[in-house]
């Protein structure tokens, strides 16, 4: 078996993180590294799909569940106008392969294309 995800560690509080919202099965963190002023990450509870490629073939309702907590959390913590990202691949610049979609607002520049 592999090791378990930075996000299902955070998930299962092995890694402090605050859960800043949640679904049934996607939850909400403050990205560490922020690249916006407000930089949140949304992340399935399960670490099944390696990027949103995989989850939109697997689960588009979890996709759909993903879309809608961020339209939340970027409600409840800037204006409700945001930016998504998933980054896909390490060409693409992903580097966690538990699929979770950057949510990125509060005053963007072009910096925080790169997520
Ligand atoms: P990726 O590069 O895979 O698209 O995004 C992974 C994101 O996870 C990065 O933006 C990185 O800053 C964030 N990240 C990595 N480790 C941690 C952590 O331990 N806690 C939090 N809150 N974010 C993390």
């Amino acid at each position: 078996m592999s090791e378990p995800s930075i996000f299902t560690r955070i998930l299962t509080g092995e890694i402090p993180s605050e859960i800043i919202a949640e679904t049934e099965n996607a939850f909400a963190i403050r990205d560490i590294a922020p690249k916006a002023p407000v930089h949140l990450l949304v992340i399935p509870k399960t670490a099944e799909y390696r990027d949103v490629v995989q989850l939109a073939a697997g689960d588009p309702a979890l996709l759909a569940e993903v879309v809608s907590l961020a339209q939340r959390v970027a409600s409840e913590h800037s204006d409700g106008d945001f930016r998504l990202v998933f980054n896909t691949g390490p060409g693409g610049g992903q580097t966690v392969f538990h699929v979770h979609a950057h949510v990125l607002a509060g005053g963007l520049d072009e910096a925080s294309l790169r997520g």
